[in-house]
């Protein structure tokens, strides 16, 4: 639970409002029926419970968006509705309202919210005792907004690079074996859902080792820029490149399966092999080919990728090897190859 709260930040800004809401409106809920103003004491109520389930949604489903976007919502109405009907205190429980918005839901949004909520005070002439008292309260909360949307965007950012930092492979800007599992992941369960086939292509340079001990790192940083470059030119806006690792890459292709995937394969190779250069010649690589069975983990998915991959290797390398439907692809040879994986 604490390590929830550590690592999902809308999560735990949930919390302190649902925390701050029951410790905070409790009391006044209380006091406005003891009181005998029944309209305050069920607008306290209702924004009390609304704060609540919203945090209780967000803990059962994980799904932080919403609950971040209807608490937001309903945080400054229940702060204008408060004014309307016990006067200038709403004001005051509109200004943690105006932070928290760029917490929950995206600066946009957020700016709307406030300056809608702020118009929405306003409008109510007799909260303020005196147009300084509303002048006052109009240039506060404009202060108010824009510092935390200033915060917020600069967190935003800061956010961003991070995950790119964790996802992006720095060398050839594809995304890195983290974000494959990720997208792998959601690729199963798509899969699952609506029965479209998915394949998985894993490739290896040949000799890569040779090209770097012949002519230097840098010549073999260069290879792997290039083949990345052509793998993403010649392949479709859908599918997606990873580098798994050194010099091995996984190709995810939605949407294709038998005779596509050979004609996706035969052109990938084709291509590497006319395109993709260094000083001594052209590359070569070797492929493992898995489609995606009906209910398959993704681990199995993989192994079975790298299976191939490793029988592809093992054939002689510069050649496909396709899981489970028994043959391989031996385009170097003119005697074509048959191999098993999987
Ligand atoms: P095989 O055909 O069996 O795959 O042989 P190989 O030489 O390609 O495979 P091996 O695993 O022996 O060597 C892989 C090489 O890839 C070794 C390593 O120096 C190189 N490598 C890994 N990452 C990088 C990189 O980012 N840049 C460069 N230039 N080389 C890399
Ligand atoms: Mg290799
Ligand atoms: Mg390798």
């Amino acid at each position: 639970m604490l390590n929830r709260l550590k690592t999902d930040f809308r999560l735990s800004i949930i919390t302190i409002l649902g925390a701050s809401a029951l410790l905070g409106i409790t009391p006044f809920a209380a006091m406005r029926f003891l009181q005998g103003n029944v309209v305050a004491g069920l607008i306290d109520t209702s924004i009390l419970l609304t704060i609540c389930s919203g945090m209780a949604y967000a803990w059962i489903t994980g799904d932080t968006r919403r609950s971040g976007m209807v608490l937001a919502v309903f945080a400054c109405a229940g702060a204008v509705a408060v004014a309307a009907t016990v006067g200038e205190v709403g004001l005051f429980w509109l200004y943690p309202c105006l932070v928290t918005t760029f917490f929950l839901v995206s600066p946009r949004i957020a700016t709307l919210l406030n300056l809608t909520s702020i118009a929405a005070m306003v409008a109510q002439s007799d909260v303020f005792q005196s147009d300084i008292q509303m002048w006052t309260f109009i240039a506060t909360a404009i202060v108010v907004s824009a510092t935390a949307l200033a915060f917020a965007q600069r967190t935003h950012s800061q956010r961003e690079r991070l995950e790119q930092l964790a996802t992006i492979d720095p060398l050839t800007g594809v995304k890195n074996r983290r974000a494959m599992d990720e997208e792998l992941n959601l690729a199963a369960s798509h899969a699952e859902r609506t029965g479209l086939p998915y394949a998985l292509v894993m490739l290896d340079i040949d000799h890569f080792k040779k090209v770097n001990d012949e002519f230097g790192h840098g010549v073999g940083d260069l290879v792997l820029i290039d083949l990345v470059t052509l793998i993403q030119q010649s392949t479709r806006k859908s599918d997606q490149l990873f580098r798994y690792g050194g010099e091995e890459f996984v190709l995810l292709l939605p949407g294709v399966d038998g005779t596509g995937l050979e004609a996706v394969m035969g052109n990938l190779q084709h291509i590497l092999r006319k395109k993709v250069k260094h000083p001594g010649g052209a590359i070569s690589a070797s492929f493992g080919v898995a489609l995606l069975k009906q209910g398959e983990q993704v681990g199995s998915w993989l192994e079975r990728a790298d299976s191939a991959l490793y029988a592809a290797k093992e054939a002689g390398r510069d050649r496909v090897v396709y899981s489970d439907t028994v043959y391989a692809t031996d385009t170097s040879s003119p005697v074509g190859d048959s191999g098993l994986a999987g």
